[in-house]
């Protein structure tokens, strides 16, 4: 493997201070990939002491905005240039196909390019002064020092969304990405460095959430936590962010829900309905794990959809014919398989898959069967709660009322689809639908011009899109008094 496997703190390559290492294993088949470095509370502290300085002594933030544009346009450059390696190492350490990994990475091009032509954009606004001879402006300046932690779902592509508008805005940033998942993130880094992202602007440190997480939330030196994971953590660190009232964006997990009615194309929502739910095993924190369907077709609907499902070719992400790939590590595969005991337990139908499949050359890699589970009702663990795996639940409505009530029955409101030809039908139900994103007629789509994040307990602030910028930037009004006089009251 050509790639550093190190910190990058103050421009400068470097391990733990503890020497300590962590295993990076491929879930496909439990092999060590990778020994990267296990950074901890003092390499942390290293890096944020770094962002500090290189926030403070200017230099980032005063560089023109057209310049900082071209340093983020030359990352997506060269993330173009070494795509297919970038793929092949996200495939090897999450186990997606690299078809999906290849589309990732396209992706995360199109992040970059995007936030660089905004650079330079927000020059900032005259507002109209109610006094006279006056000058009142409203400008965007950079928040300051920037942590930033990411899931292992999609690795690099959760970083994109937060390295590029940050360095756009003049930012300085730690990043911290899942301890299981590090390999993009360090190779986007030596791409950085490449395209000349000055010392101490970006550092990465490697390692846990308990340690490098958890500093990165306490530290005052911090100005903003970005936040990509689940609940449980991202409740931890809004406790931890306000002990100096850190500017908080948390994008957290969803149980989404996905409404076909019986006037939808019916093999267009079959098929949207496993996409929706299936990508990357169903590992995706938009999935569609909550299939409501119209009682009349619910029959038909569940057969068409079941019988799909028994021919998915599950295997290695580096085969051509693979659709699944494994889940990400033995500890999710527990969860997942826990999960799944919940709804049989609650009484939910299990149609097709609940356990581990049982092809000998899968054995080794952390695989778990696409899942159907029927007869669902909205009180069931698995109706409520993320999963995180291939597991589908099935709910039946009669009417459109009923049909946005379950929908909205949630504590998360990430995304929800909609599958019906009637588009005023479809314009009532997203109206009411309590999500970040509603699609109508298709399901998981973003890109970087659209905003994206949660309602309800979802999460806080929006990434991608001109507001995924904003959330980088502090607002200023300045006022300017060109007549200045005395007022005369004391
Ligand atoms: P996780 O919450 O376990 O971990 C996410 C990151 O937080 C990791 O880097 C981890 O090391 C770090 N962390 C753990 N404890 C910490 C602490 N105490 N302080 C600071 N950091 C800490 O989540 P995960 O299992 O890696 O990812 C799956 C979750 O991410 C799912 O819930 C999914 O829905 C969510 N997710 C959400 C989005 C979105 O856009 N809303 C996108 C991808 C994933």
């Amino acid at each position: 493997m050509n790639l550093k496997l190190q910190q990058y703190i103050n421009g400068k390559w470097v391990g733990a201070n503890s020497e300590n290492t962590r295993n990076i294993i491929n879930p496909f088949n439990q092999e060590i990939i990778a020994v990267v470095p296990e950074g901890d509370e003092s390499d942390t502290k290293e890096a944020i002491a770094a962002a500090r300085e290189a926030f403070d002594n200017g230099e980032w933030a005063a560089t023109p905005a057209t310049e900082r544009g071209a340093v983020v346009r030359k990352i997506a450059e060269l993330i173009e240039r070494d795509t297919e390696e970038l793929a092949y190492l996200e495939s090897l350490d999450t186990g997606k196909t690299m078809e999906e990994s290849r589309g990732d990475m396209n992706d995360i091009a199109g992040v970059f390019r995007y936030y660089a032509e905004l650079a330079d954009k927000d020059g900032g606004e005259l507002i109209d002064s109610p006094v006279p001879n006056s000058i009142s402006k409203v400008v965007h300046e950079p928040v300051g020092v920037c942590g930033q932690i990411t899931p292992w779902n999609y690795p690099l592509l959760q970083a994109s969304w937060k390295l590029a508008p940050a360095l756009a805005t003049g930012n300085t940033l730690i990043m911290k990405p899942s301890e299981i998942t590090p390999l993009t993130t360090i190779k986007v880094f030596e791409l950085m460095e490449e395209a000349g992202v000055p010392s101490g602007v970006a550092n990465l440190v490697l390692g846990a959430g308990g340690t490098v997480g958890q500093e990165l939330s306490d530290n005052t030196d911090v100005d903003l936590i970005s936040f990509t994971g689940g609940i449980v953590t991202g409740k931890k660190i809004m406790q931890a962010a306000s002990v100096n009232v850190k500017k908080l964006a948390l994008e957290l997990g969803g149980k989404n829900p996905n409404v076909i009615f019986a006037d939808a194309d019916f093999d267009i929502a079959v098929d949207q309905a496993l996409n929706g739910v299936f990508f990357h095993a169903g590992q995706i924190c938009s999935a569609g794990t909550r299939l409501i369907v119209e009682e009349s077709i619910h029959d038909e609907f569940v057969n068409a959809l079941v019988e799909r499902v028994k021919k998915f070719k599950l295997g290695s992400g580096f085969d051509e014919d693979t659709q699944m790939g494994p889940l990400i590590s033995a500890e999710h595969l527990a969860k997942v398989e826990k999960y799944v005991e919940a709804g049989i337990k609650e009484g939910a139908t299990l149609a097709v898959g609940g356990k581990r499949p049982e092809d000998p050359k899968l054995q080794n890699g952390f695989f778990f069967l696409p899942t159907v589970f029927t007869d669902c009702t909205t009180d069931m663990t698995v109706v409520q709660e993320e999963g995180f795996g291939p597991v589908i639940t099935i709910e039946k409505f009669s009417t459109e009322k009923e049909a946005v009530k379950l929908a909205n029955d949630s504590i998360y409101g990430l995304a929800g689809g909609v599958f019906t030809n009637d588009i005023a039908k479809a314009e009532r139900c997203a109206a009411k639908m309590r999500m970040g994103t509603v699609w109508i007629n298709e399901f998981n789509l973003y890109f970087p011009h659209a905003p994206w994040g949660g309602f309800k307990q979802s999460g806080i602030g929006r990434e991608l899109g001109r507001l995924g910028m904003e959330e980088y930037t502090e607002t200023k009004h300045i006022f300017q008094n060109l007549k200045p006089e005395s007022m005369n009251w004391f």
